[in-house]
């Protein structure tokens, strides 16, 4: 017996049908990223285009490929993260939708496009200054694009940002510069399709941030925002947990040491973690690199029972421990180590 993260799809599915009915009439682009923010990328998709899911968020190209590989033909396939030809090659082989946010990269996209055009969404910064084409250099980019898609090499289907959702007033000025470049973007002839800037914390509490589309992560998987709305609040819930099995008790330090290391929890996390076992609370103390200790619970456990460290049938969430330590949900989960097998439910 060892460690294991049990992913409920069950509860993901729950989690994209909440989804739906917020941010409707908007559609959902999940978000899938690191491996699905760590909970496994291919039964994620499967289960998500069952659901109806029909755009994916890759972030790079390898993960947009794979997922071209997973869901077939039909699926709608972002990468933003595209770096030179070679990129742009497996993109157009792929068929990837592309997040372009600099001159240089249209021009490359433009050069690597095949037979059909390539099709792609511009990314304005709307001041997150991570990537994207600059207000000031904007109305020569869209000009530029709108060239290429005259000669057929590319379809400019999306205008695009990313924001901070950190404050409303900042977000304001970002949504106020994103649609002064959709104006301009018109001007010069384009028709995106697409306009999308939200993730999962704006899309939920900010209704003029929509637009056609979201881009959610997060929140499918069940993890809240730090210092955000709850679960209930929400409508979500975690769909990942960690669990581990107890592998001896010490009646004399009134402790039990449980199997999961390094692996899944940090050293951080001691003093800080409730975990659950049969019910009863039991406290985190000591992360050592194969085993953890944690305080005995009433009553005794015995090796063998398993716990919940965190996660969906856990006392506590990611973002909960996340909040002690002064992190983000998503690290807690990121950080079980993918030498923890991955368990599916159902
Ligand atoms: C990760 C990411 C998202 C998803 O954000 P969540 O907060 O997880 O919903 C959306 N857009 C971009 C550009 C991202 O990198």
């Amino acid at each position: 017996m060892s460690a294991e993260f049990v992913v409920d799809l069950d509860a993901m599915a729950r989690n994209l049908q909440t989804i739906r009915e917020t941010i409707a009439p908007a559609e959902h682009m999940l978000v899938v990223k690191d491996d699905a923010y760590a909970h496994g990328i291919d039964a994620v998709l499967t289960r998500a285009w069952a659901e109806g899911i029909r755009w994916i968020g890759a972030l790079d190209v390898t993960t947009g490929v794979h997922a071209r590989d997973v869901l077939g033909p039909d699926a709608r396939i972002f990468a933003w993260m595209i770096q030179g030809p070679a990129d742009v090659a497996d993109a157009v082989d792929a068929d990837l939708d592309c997040g372009i946010g600099s001159l240089a990269l249209l021009h490359e996209a433009a050069a690597g496009a095949g037979d059909q055009p390539l099709r792609v969404h511009l990314k304005i910064d709307t001041g997150l200054h991570r990537n994207g084409v600059r207000p000031e250099e904007w109305a020569e980019f869209a000009a530029q694009a709108r060239a290429y898609e005259l000669e057929n090499r590319i379809r400019v289907d999306g205008i695009w940002t990313h924001i901070a959702e950190a404050s409303d007033a900042e977000d304001d000025r970002a949504r106020a510069e994103f649609d002064r470049a959709v104006e301009q973007a018109r001007e010069v002839g384009l028709t995106p399709e697409k306009l999308h800037m939200a993730a999962s914390a704006a899309a939920f509490v900010r209704p003029e941030f929509r637009y056609d589309m979201v881009r959610i992560g997060a929140f499918a998987y069940g993890i809240r925002s730090t210092d955000g709305p709850s679960d209930a609040e929400l409508g979500i819930e975690p769909i990942g947990t960690l669990t581990a099995p107890v592998l001896g008790v010490d009646e004399e330090s009134q402790t039990m040491t449980v199997g999961v290391g390094f692996a899944g929890l940090s050293t951080i996390y001691a003093g800080h973690l409730t975990a659950q076992l049969a019910g009863s609370a039991t406290h985190l103390r000591e992360v050592k690199t194969e085993a953890s200790v944690f305080t005995a619970t009433q009553p005794p456990a015995q090796p063998g029972d398993r716990l919940a460290l965190f996660g969906g049938s856990a006392f506590e969430s990611a973002t909960d421990i996340a909040e002690r330590i002064g992190t983000i949900g998503e690290e807690i989960v990121l950080r079980v180590s993918p030498l923890i097998e991955r368990r599916y439910l159902p």
